[in-house]
């Protein structure tokens, strides 16, 4: 079992020891206000594998109490990623707004306890009499109102007598608490919103604060865990549920949120850029949300074993964006077919072959992996290679490029030696004009001489066209959740789509990847995009940690 030795593990093991729980009951608590993203992935890793290595259960609990903001459509895209994810929630999915009725009548509880009241300021009003750190809040007008009032109000409330806004139920705990959450912190608003479960049937919502702690209990969570951020919020956690008549008392632990260096983990900001257009839905492939994340070819094992390597812990830090990568790269090495695709063509014209000309050349499918099996590439008279293959488009290149007498090998065929360039009247290459060496398909020149250099290429007779859509960072700033306008650090070349070719070959009509395009980075078809005759690759990532950008520049 991975990452068992965190410590919230190590509490765990405590808690079995001293026989607190003989079952462990964990949860994950989303919003339904958009699709999940990868900092999700670390509190669903965590929460559903506690309880698989427990023989425990994991309950999915929507905490749905924000109608304004919520959907049936986040609803069923988040359960569909918990189960691609891998992972299967206890029983059946759990949803606060099943509990509205319980948790109203703690509240009543509360009223009649006088530890809870109706207030009348206005929200403004509310943050006013809070204080600050440094200086206490002040007691509301109201607060002194009789439990009597208060049960009567609350009802009104209830019952849709007050507008939106104009009341809210409040704790009584203590307005000069040092901690600001603990200041009567708000339990009930109102809102007259449809909610995507209940409809019209309520009209006041309870508070996160308010339900998560009683939801927990009801559910019978044994461990509620949740990020840094909440931490504060603990104390109030154990007043509410120790002042009402529930007999579980979860206890709420905390971890560090995942943050990776160049990506937004906050469904609000990633909702920002999806009505703003400028991603592709939540499930572009740029974003970092799990939908973004498959159509973008990353698969359920790289994103756990991501989790994995990063553990859990109680220090807050940045992971670098090449960790995640360098997770995908190695399960897609091993897992990926190998295939050729030419994403910026040249046309190279074989001097010593007919027109015509075809033959099938096998290839191992794999380097290091035989049962793969083989394909047949067709090779024919004219092909196509990479343009920046040529000397003269990337000249920074440490590799040895084509350019006029020098031989390079194609990728499991011939040896090809270039005679000479045609260009047009701006003096641009159209075309490469080579002799091949009959000698050398897949072998060494029999008069030993060395070859440098081995390039793909993909027939330029027998090929299917493709588009290539090649991603990079969203956002310029390494650090976008802490910069005020998200919309402001876009990269401008987070998507570069270029046209090509891939080899023939049949295997895209049924398996849509990702492959390993030699050379050039792992792929997979775009479900939304490609059609038969025009195949649309979305680049995974690339093959190494290497900027390739200089492979975009125009040439002059
Ligand atoms: P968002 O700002 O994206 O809405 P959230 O925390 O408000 O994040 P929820 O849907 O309420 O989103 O979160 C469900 C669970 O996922 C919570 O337990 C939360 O702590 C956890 N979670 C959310 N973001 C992260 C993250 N970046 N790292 C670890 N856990 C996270
Ligand atoms: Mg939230």
């Amino acid at each position: 079992m991975d990452n068992k030795s965190n410590f919230i593990y190590n509490i765990i093991n405590q808690d079995l020891n001293f026989k607190k729980y003989t079952i462990i009951h964990t949860r994950f608590p989303p919003e339904p206000n958009g699709y999940l993203h990868i900092g999700h992935v670390k509190s669903i890793y965590l929460n559903f594998n506690i309880a698989k290595y427990y023989h425990g259960k994991c309950n999915l609990r929507f905490d749905d109490t924000n109608p304004d903001k919520e959907s049936k459509e986040y609803v069923e895209a988040i359960k569909s990623d918990i189960q691609w994810l891998g992972f299967m929630w206890n029983g059946e999915v759990c949803y606060v707004s099943d509990y509205f009725e319980q948790l109203y009548n703690y509240a009543v509880e509360l009223i009649q306890k006088g530890l809870a009241y109706v207030d009348e300021l206005s929200i403004y009003a509310i943050r006013e009499y809070r204080g600050t750190l440094k200086k206490s809040g002040q007691n509301s007008p109201y607060r002194s109102r009789s439990i009597k009032d208060n049960l009567f109000f609350f009802s009104k409330m209830r019952n849709g007598e007050f507008p939106e806004g104009s009341v809210c139920l409040r704790a009584k705990i203590n307005m000069s608490d040092s901690s600001m959450i603990m200041r009567d912190p708000v339990l009930y608003r109102i809102k007259y919103t449809t909610h995507h479960r209940v409809g019209k049937s309520w009209c006041i919502y309870p508070t996160y604060d308010f339900s998560h702690c009683i939801s927990d209990a009801i559910e019978g969570i044994t461990h509620s865990l949740c990020t840094l951020e909440f931490q504060e919020n603990r104390r109030l956690y154990n007043w509410i549920l120790k002042n009402i008549s529930i007999t579980k008392h979860p206890i709420q632990y905390e971890f560090s949120r995942l943050n990776i260096k160049y990506i937004i983990t906050s469904k609000r900001k990633l909702n920002l850029l999806v009505v703003n257009n400028i991603v592709d839905g939540w499930d572009d492939p740029r974003m970092p949300t799990i939908s973004g994340l498959r159509r973008r070819g990353y698969t359920a094992r790289s994103i756990c074993e991501f989790c994995k390597r990063i553990g859990i812990s109680r220090q807050d830090s940045y992971i670098e964006l090449s960790e995640l990568e360098s997770c995908i790269r190695d399960d897609l090495n091993k897992h990926s077919l190998r295939l050729m695709a030419i994403i910026n063509p040249i046309m190279v014209k074989i001097i010593n072959l007919p027109t015509g000309y075809i033959e099938k050349i096998p290839m191992p499918n794999h380097p290091n992996d035989c049962s793969m099996g083989i394909r047949y590439v067709f090779f024919t008279q004219e092909i196509f290679i990479d343009r920046f293959d040529l000397d003269q488009y990337c000249k920074n290149s440490r590799f040895p490029k084509l350019t006029i007498g020098r031989e390079i090998r194609l990728r499991h065929a011939y040896v090809i030696k270039v005679d000479h360039f045609k260009k047009d009247t701006e003096g641009n290459i159209i075309s490469v004009h080579c002799y091949y060496d009959p000698t050398t398909l897949n072998r060494k020149p029999i008069d030993g001489r060395k070859i440098q250099g081995v390039i793909h290429w993909v027939s330029a007779t027998k090929n299917i066209s493709a588009e290539f859509r090649l991603y990079d960072k969203l956002f310029i700033h390494p650090t976008p959740d802490i910069v005020i306008n998200i919309l402001n650090i876009v990269n401008p070349r987070s998507l570069v789509i270029s046209h090509g070719f891939v080899e023939l070959n049949p295997i895209f009509s049924n398996n849509p990847g990702p492959y390993q395009f030699e050379r050039e980075g792992y792929f997979i078809l775009d479900y939304q995009y490609s059609k038969p005759t025009y195949l649309v690759f979305n680049r995974t990532v690339t093959l190494k940690k290497s900027n390739k950008s200089i492979r975009f520049i125009k040439p002059q």
